[in-house]
């Protein structure tokens, strides 16, 4: 069976997955930053963490995935000069930065449970860790890697030899502006704010004393000091969407490697955008689609993770209502089909031939080992279900176990005739029978059930109005 390959944006190659420590695996995602809701961008980049986490846990190994919740220092600029999103989101709503982090935390957690992400083992908040990410400053102003300007305190990114390896950059060669703008008092473009002072003019609602004064840290080092609090100095996988390779990741390691003096992680992995029309879809354009309007127009978490499904994470996803009609079809068939065989189990005695279903498992594992091939996990996944030489046992055995993998919540399902999704076809024909019926011709109504009926669907006439419900 194929060993678990993952793509690692370090080496730009897919490699095979080896842990620092046998067994076991300590994994960093970088978590939303909660000054506004998530839009459904950004949940694709948190359902691939899923997807990794869940193939992981698939191969048998433990992993401890941490998850930070940034509330303060991310910039609305990545030039450390702009106002702090946290900050503008509070003014924007009337209400104290600890109000707005509160409650765009809890819409975050729910919209995952609804995706069912599997919730990291801990998430911790920026705001919580302050003075670790102080003492990391310290640690790098005493080995030489800081700078003081007016406002702030600054890594100098030209003391650090392997800046520019995660993102292959070309700092010669990057034209001023391109990357980050380079504000006077910067040695070099490339260097960020490690801790920035609360502005003269202004009262900040997050703010902390430090041996700098009074300030709040950069955005970068909450991943860098929660991390090595959390997973150690050396760990295995860091994770996020690919906007973060330039500049926060790129930084992050910068910090970590300068301060602890060994290898940061091994394997960096991306997640692709989301794009609309327009492009990537981001919170700065301001109209983004979130979770709760997928559901406001009829479609489920459900629909949305299988409308995700159908891409790899390193490919960009369009989104269309056109692709979320599919997605929403697409779950109701194999909703219907995973219900029935669910019926056809309850009165079957037969054993699960573990030969038959070996080929169908090995199969799964390749595709999702294979840098977490999902879309080719859900063409064996059909593939099962639609294989007439396995029984109704075999084939739901079979799904449930690749959707430990996929997440669709199949087990889960129980018997709610209603939930069934008709298909616009035999809704056509139980109006055109209720018409015929109005008409009181009852030939044709009876010939149009028995039509519904051969596409397996019964129609049933009770007090409350006509009941579809397939056979
Ligand atoms: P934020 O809340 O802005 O810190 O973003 C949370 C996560 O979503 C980060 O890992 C981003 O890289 C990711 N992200 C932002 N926009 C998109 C998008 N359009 N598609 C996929 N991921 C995104
Ligand atoms: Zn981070």
């Amino acid at each position: 069976m194929q060993k678990l390959k993952l793509h690692n944006t370090l080496t730009r190659n897919t490699e095979e997955f080896i842990p620092i420590e046998l067994g076991k695996v300590r994994m960093y995602c970088c978590g939303p930053t909660v000054y506004n809701y998530q839009h459904i961008g950004n949940l694709r980049t948190f359902f691939f963490e899923d997807i990794l986490k869940r193939v992981l846990l698939y191969n048998g190994f433990q992993v401890k995935h941490v998850m930070n919740i940034t509330d303060v220092g991310h910039l609305v600029s990545d030039d450390d000069v702009g106002k702090d999103k946290m900050e503008e989101g509070a003014k924007r709503e009337g209400k104290t930065v600890w109000e707005i982090s509160e409650y765009y935390t809890k819409v975050y957690k729910r919209d995952a449970e609804l995706m069912n992400i599997l919730p990291p083992d801990i998430y911790c908040k920026a705001t919580d860790y302050i003075k670790e990410q102080i003492d990391m400053v310290k640690c790098l102003e005493e080995k030489g890697y800081t700078y003081k300007t007016s406002d702030g305190v600054y890594f100098d990114s030209s003391k650090f030899a392997n800046y520019v390896d995660l993102a292959k950059l070309d700092i010669e060669g990057m034209q001023e502006g391109k990357r980050i703008s380079f504000s006077e008092e910067k040695k070099n473009k490339t260097d960020f704010a490690l801790w920035k002072f609360s502005p003269k003019d202004e009262k900040r609602q997050m703010e902390w004393d430090s041996p700098w004064g009074i300030g709040f840290p950069g955005w970068h080092i909450e991943c860098s000091a929660m991390s090595k609090k959390f997973l150690g100095n050396h760990y295995d996988i860091h994770c996020g969407g690919v906007d973060h390779i330039s500049i926060h990741h790129t930084n992050e390691i910068a910090q970590s490697e300068s301060c602890n003096e060994e290898k940061f992680v091994n394997y960096w992995m991306h997640g692709e955008w989301l794009i609309e029309e327009k492009g990537k879809m981001s919170k700065s354009k301001g109209e983004f689609i979130t979770l709760q309007t997928l559901i406001d127009d009829g479609y489920s978490a459900m629909h949305y993770r299988y409308f995700l499904l159908n891409a790899h994470y390193r490919k960009k996803l369009k989104f269309s209502y056109d692709g979320m009609d599919a997605a929403k079809s697409g779950y109701g068939n194999l909703k219907n089909r995973i219900l029935r065989l669910k019926e056809e189990i309850k009165n079957d005695r037969s054993s699960v031939d573990e030969n038959k279903i070996k080929n169908y498992k090995e199969k799964f594992f390749d595709s999702i080992n294979d840098d977490l091939n999902v879309t080719e996990g859900i063409s064996v996944l059909w593939d099962t279900i639609k294989d007439k030489d396995l029984s109704p046992k075999e084939k739901l055995e079979l799904s449930y176990d690749f959707d430990k993998v996929l997440g669709l919540e199949l087990e889960r399902l129980v018997i709610q005739k209603e939930e069934y999704i008709i298909p616009e076809g035999i809704i056509k024909l139980a109006k055109e029978r209720k018409e015929a019926k109005a008409n009181k011709d009852f030939k044709l109504a009876d010939k149009i059930r028995e039509e519904i009926k051969r596409k397996g669907y019964q129609i049933t006439d009770t007090k409350e109005g006509v009941k579809i419900n397939p056979i």
